[in-house]
């Protein structure tokens, strides 16, 4: 039975967080992305960019209190002596809408983190997002670490003194989409951001004391250009040495413009195999001191994670213990990690496993044990 029949109070809430926040508190400070154009990104198209007034989002914020307060009355209530992580669990279980699942969900973590969607909240005039920020901190006072996604062209636009004003408003993290630090390919991605500006921005984060996550997506330069992806990237990695470089995989879907490019032959896809190589390159060019994370389901070794440069070594290694492999092994990792059944590559010694991997492989095969390229890059997508 639902603990909570009626949703009596909402807020408003965007479509995407990273990973990294799953548990936060989610506040929509503007809607969409204002760019809104980068031909590998889905998000937003269709939506259009609004910035939301100061008093709406504080009203969300006040709902979300509401929201909270409700749930702690109810710990007393059920006998919990106010403690609110069994209570949140059970709305977990049975949310009465999203606005509820998203504060069960912060405090059942232990409500300490708060995420300010959408795309780039940036771009809001700086009082106005320190006043929000504070206000969110007032309001709800567990909060000890806010975050937000943020493009690099409008940090760059940014006086710092603006930057120190929001990180003493207690903006702690920020999250921008690197995707690459190769000009010619942000070219062609349409991403509205040069190398130039990636590392100007990056870096008066970084001065600013907020904390910088800095995104990259692998297999981004496809054939043509991965060996520059690679070694491009990590040189504006290095110059801007974000506390945390986070890798995904390029993943299609056709409301992507890039799924355009493909279908006519533009861009072709790099393989899994492909990818790793040029991850290798990639890990091999930084000389940052970021730690290297990889928290996103497609990609194909997320062990591949440490702190650099003592790490390096290490992730290198997993690197070339997986192209050490015989062919059938490594087809047969690919598969399974893609289908969910390994994560790590010591999966593979798993014999129940390896033998669940081979019976699909025969399967999707038809017998052949010959898996083409398009079967895996749709079992990929089939995750996100
Ligand atoms: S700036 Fe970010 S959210 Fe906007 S279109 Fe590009 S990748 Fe998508």
């Amino acid at each position: 039975m639902a603990l909570i029949k009626q949703a009596l109070h909402s807020f408003e809430l965007g479509p995407i967080r990273p990973p990294s926040e799953a548990y936060s508190l989610l506040i929509r400070v503007t809607r969409n992305c204002p760019w809104n154009r980068c031909k590998f990104c889905h998000t937003y198209k269709g939506e259009k960019f609004q910035l939301r007034p100061v008093a709406e989002i504080k009203q969300d914020i006040k709902a979300a209190q509401v929201i909270q307060d409700e749930i702690k009355e109810l710990s007393w209530k059920s006998g919990y002596g106010g403690r609110v992580k069994e209570v949140a669990s059970m709305i977990l279980n049975n949310p009465p809408s999203q606005a509820y699942y998203n504060v069960a969900l912060w405090l059942y973590a232990g409500g300490k983190s708060a995420f300010l969607q959408d795309a780039n909240s940036l771009i809001m005039r700086t009082n106005e997002l320190a006043e929000v920020i504070r206000f969110l901190k007032q309001t709800l006072p567990s909060i000890n670490r806010v975050t937000s996604y943020a493009r690099s062209k409008t940090a760059a636009k940014k006086k710092l003194e603006e930057l120190v004003e929001l990180y003493g408003a207690g903006l702690s993290r920020l999250h921008i989409g690197l995707e690459s630090g190769y000009g010619p390919l942000l070219q062609y991605m349409d991403k509205g951001v040069t190398a130039t500006e990636h590392i100007e921005g990056g870096r008066k984060i970084v001065e600013s004391g907020i904390s910088l996550c800095e995104y990259v997506v692998l297999g981004l330069g496809g054939t043509k250009m991965w060996r520059e992806h690679a070694t491009q990237t990590a040189r504006v990695l290095n110059e801007i040495d974000p506390d945390f470089i986070r890798v995904r995989t390029l993943a299609i879907n056709n409301r992507m413009p890039l799924c355009h490019e493909i279908e006519t032959g533009n861009f072709i896809r790099s393989t899994d195999e492909e990818i790793l190589t040029e991850e290798k390159l990639l890990i091999e060019y930084l000389e940052c001191h970021s730690n290297y994370v990889s928290d996103h389901i497609t990609n194909l070794l997320p062990e591949i994670e440490g702190k650099l440069p003592q790490d390096k070594g290490k992730m290198l290694a997993l690197i070339d213990r997986f192209q050490s492999l015989p062919p059938q092994e490594r087809t047969n990792f690919i598969v399974g990690r893609r289908v969910g059944i390994y994560i790590y590559l010591d999966d593979l010694c798993d014999v129940h496993k390896h033998q669940a991997v081979e019976q699909i492989i025969n399967k999707l095969s038809q017998g052949s044990n010959q898996i083409d390229d398009k079967t895996i890059y749709s079992l990929t997508e089939g995750f996100i």
